[in-house]
């Protein structure tokens, strides 16, 4: 039968630490160390605290305290930096396809995206939201990886969708701040009795041109590869990517 621990153990310096099999055990909150669970005795924690932290033996409770909170803040802080949660990952993407969407230059997330949702976390939620938010992968590369996968996505569901066969591309091109010609290409599909419309690729133009042979030729490079020609029934051009403009081309 496995002993429980008991609160008053951190008068010895030792806290509570829970094995993967429910056991209770020792945990030194000065040295870190776990013991096994027969060691949950006032004698075994106290022989501890005797002989590795003898200069520690007289301090109040208070000192293992604010020890044990010292050591549960360094945790927090170890695992947000060793495992990115799966939420971090999913808000990148959010992130990459809204400055897609709005033709921003990649380099926005990490010059102003990010700073702006950390000092909102810090204000809000607090110091912890604000450090787990810090660490999201943001930077302009980060950003052009995702929208690729986000393509990339699109395509596979675009094919694994039988009645999605056929589609329209819908271009919509454009200056970003840098004055650099932005291309975003977008695809509309049928899925069911409804239309959808997904971003399928997003990149710069070489050149300053958008001469429509230029851009076919980009879009056929970036966002066509993988895509059979035969079942693009229309290219529409002009306007933005709304559904109103995507519908007359449709
Ligand atoms: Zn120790």
């Amino acid at each position: 039968m496995a002993i429980k621990y008991r609160p008053v153990f951190l008068n010895y310096g030792f806290t509570l630490n829970i094995d993967k099999h429910n056991v209770h055990r020792p945990q030194c909150v000065i040295c870190l160390d776990v013991l096994a669970n027969e060691s949950l005795r006032p004698q075994k924690l106290k022989w501890h605290l005797d002989k590795k932290h003898g200069d520690h033996v007289n301090k109040s409770r208070e000192f293992f305290l604010r020890k044990e909170r010292e050591m549960n803040n360094s945790k927090s802080v170890m695992s947000l930096a060793v495992f990115p949660s799966k939420g971090l990952t999913k808000a990148s993407y959010l992130v990459a396809e809204k400055i897609a969407k709005e033709k921003k230059p990649y380099t926005i997330a990490e010059e102003l995206i990010l700073p702006c949702a950390k000092a909102m976390c810090r204000e809000v939620l607090g110091e912890t939201a604000a450090s787990k938010i810090s660490t999201n992968p943001l930077s302009a590369d980060a950003i052009r990886r995702r929208i690729i996968d986000i393509g990339e996505d699109i395509k596979h569901q675009l094919y694994a969708n039988q009645e999605a066969n056929k589609f329209v591309i819908q271009l919509d091109e454009s200056m970003d701040i840098a004055q650099k010609a932005l291309i975003l290409i977008f695809v509309r599909y049928r899925h069911g009795d409804d239309f959808m419309e997904d971003l399928l690729a997003c990149d710069e133009l070489q050149t300053k041109t958008t001469a429509a042979a230029e851009i076919f030729a980009v879009v056929k490079h970036i966002a066509l590869h993988s895509l059979m020609w035969e079942d693009c029934v229309g290219i529409c051009t002009d306007g933005a990517a709304s559904d109103r403009s995507a519908q007359r081309c449709h």
